[in-house]
């Protein structure tokens, strides 16, 4: 028996998952790592811990798997996106700490530059909004506030890139230094129609275009793993950031597909294909990963910032749950919300309004409101959300998807898949393997592998487990849609 090994390096823990060259998970093992806040706002990972919980990961999947070295055929990863190490060529020694997605430490440059008008150029070459969120503002900043970065640029030891480079680079011993396009995708420096890093955006955030690594497809052979560093020799065969790794895994390989992934945020990405739609809705045009070779493919993404985590406030903050399961029972215990509408704009709204000064908001609540109540408008405000980034999707796309399949923790709620599906109006498919990031960077490694010769080989690994129909009347669904708005529109007034 043959098997591939897959790292999903994550915000908040890595994990390392062994499939058998099937697709049929044989184990897996998970570490959670520091997360480390120096101001509000402010946040970092340590990158020598994320490579150590990476080395820890693998050694334990292996050792409960009773998987050999040498019975390993590849190795894929998939990675949380935007975060940015720079590191030492010669050491390998982290420069900084990592600056972590979530960091809105250079969120002012950002208005600063819009002010200056660069937010169009931007978008029109990267298909994305000028922000924080993304890695080139970030990777400014370690140059204009860490002299050991110029230090080492100027003795030409000096690299940078998002976790996947920095992984495959320790990983190989120093030999590999490349990322894949997903990720490239994200850092804001790569021209995604002309598939290469941009001149001129290198030039304003003053990044020495000739550092950054090379950029690769998903599946691809990326070299060697070092067997003095991990203790074997494989080739690293995947790489895609987790949310296009995710739309792979869930086999939305068509145009039209469409994917939702209900964790702490709700991450939406809509398979365009060759078209590199540019949104007029506040959704971001991105790389994904490319099932035809030589052919690049493009989604449509919309992030909602708190989606699951408006549950564990219920239970941590307000105290009205013991655990997120709860829920379901809880919210079909009533019949409705009894007019109550819960806008969980803990950090501002993200996709499709992307307006961080949005304030949370309980409205609509009476005498007669009870815990059921708010339970469920939580999560109502859920499949709210999602439906505003898919309506903007509808939008842009000038025409309607019928069909969504979803993953992430929040799945496991019958109640919201009910809901989403009634207020979204489409068929909803729940895959039985609900892990579909890391399932997604083990197809495109056993693609590369030849373990699978086309996509349909792919597409019965992971059947549907069940599908969601819309039950109710439209004008039950324009009513709370309505008053949903009413909602975000008093969160958005300042
Ligand atoms: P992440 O990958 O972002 O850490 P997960 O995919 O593990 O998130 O999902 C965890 C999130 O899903 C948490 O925010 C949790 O509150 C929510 N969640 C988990 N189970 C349920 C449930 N049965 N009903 C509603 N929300 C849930």
């Amino acid at each position: 028996m043959s098997y591939i090994l897959i790292i999903d390096q994550g915000t908040t823990s890595t994990r390392a998952i062994i499939y058998n060259t099937k697709g049929t998970m044989i184990t897996s093992s998970q570490e959670e790592f520091k997360q480390i806040y120096p101001k509000p706002g402010y946040v970092e990972h340590d990158p020598i811990d994320i490579l150590s919980s990476v080395r820890s990961v693998i050694s334990t999947a292996l050792t409960k798997a009773r998987v050999k070295y040498s019975e390993l055929l590849c190795l894929g990863i998939t990675n949380q996106r935007e975060t940015i190490v720079f590191w030492d060529k010669v050491t390998g020694e982290p420069v900084y700490n990592a600056l972590v997605w979530q960091c809105r430490r250079t969120a002012e440059r950002c208005v600063e530059l819009e002010n200056l008008g660069y937010a169009e150029q931007i978008k029109a070459k990267t298909g994305l909004r000028l922000d924080a969120y993304f890695s080139a503002s970030k990777m400014e900043w370690i140059f204009q506030n860490v002299p050991k970065a110029n230090e080492l640029l100027k003795a030409n030891q000096l690299l940078v890139g998002t976790i996947d480079t920095y992984l495959m680079w320790q990983l190989s011993g120093g030999k590999i230094y490349k990322t894949d396009y997903t990720n490239a995708s994200r850092t804001m420096l790569l021209n995604i129609h002309e598939l290469c890093w941009d001149k001129e955006l290198c030039q304003l955030f003053s990044i020495p275009i000739e550092i950054l690594p090379q950029v690769c497809p998903s599946s691809h052979f990326f070299g060697y793993t070092d067997k003095e560093i991990l203790g074997f020799e494989i080739p690293i065969s995947s790489v895609a950031g987790d949310q296009q790794s995710a739309l792979f895994g869930q086999c939305c390989f068509d145009k039209g597909d469409l994917k939702v992934t209900y964790g702490t945020g709700c991450f939406l990405l809509l398979n365009t294909m060759e078209e590199a739609l540019s949104s007029t809705h506040g959704l971001l045009t991105t790389l994904s990963c490319q099932t035809i070779p030589n052919s690049p493919a493009y989604a449509l993404e919309g992030s909602v910032f708190v989606g699951g985590a408006v549950i564990q406030w219920l239970r941590d903050e307000l105290k009205l749950i013991s655990s997120a399961k709860e829920t379901e029972e809880i919210a079909k215990s009533v019949k409705d919300t009894n007019g109550v509408f819960l806008v969980p704009a803990f950090v501002g709204l993200g996709a499709p309004y992307w307006n961080f000064e949005a304030e949370g908001l309980l409205t609509g609540i009476t005498r007669g409101t009870n815990k059921a109540h708010i339970i469920r408008a939580a999560l109502e405000s859920i499949a709210y959300q999602v439906n505003d980034v898919i309506s903007s999707m509808h939008r842009d796309l000038k025409k309607s998807v019928t069909a969504i399949t979803v993953d992430g923790g929040a799945v496991e709620n019958n109640f919201l898949m009910e809901f989403q599906s009634d207020i979204t109006q489409v068929l909803l498919h729940r895959p039985l393997n609900k892990e579909v990031t890391a399932l997604g960077a083990f197809y495109l490694a056993a693609l590369e592998q030849g373990i699978y010769k086309s996509l349909e080989d792919i597409k019965h690994i992971n059947p549907i487990e069940r599908t969601f129909t819309p039950q109710m009347m439209e004008e039950d669904r324009n009513l709370k849609i309505n008053q949903w708005k009413k909602a975000i529109r008093k969160s958005l007034l300042k």
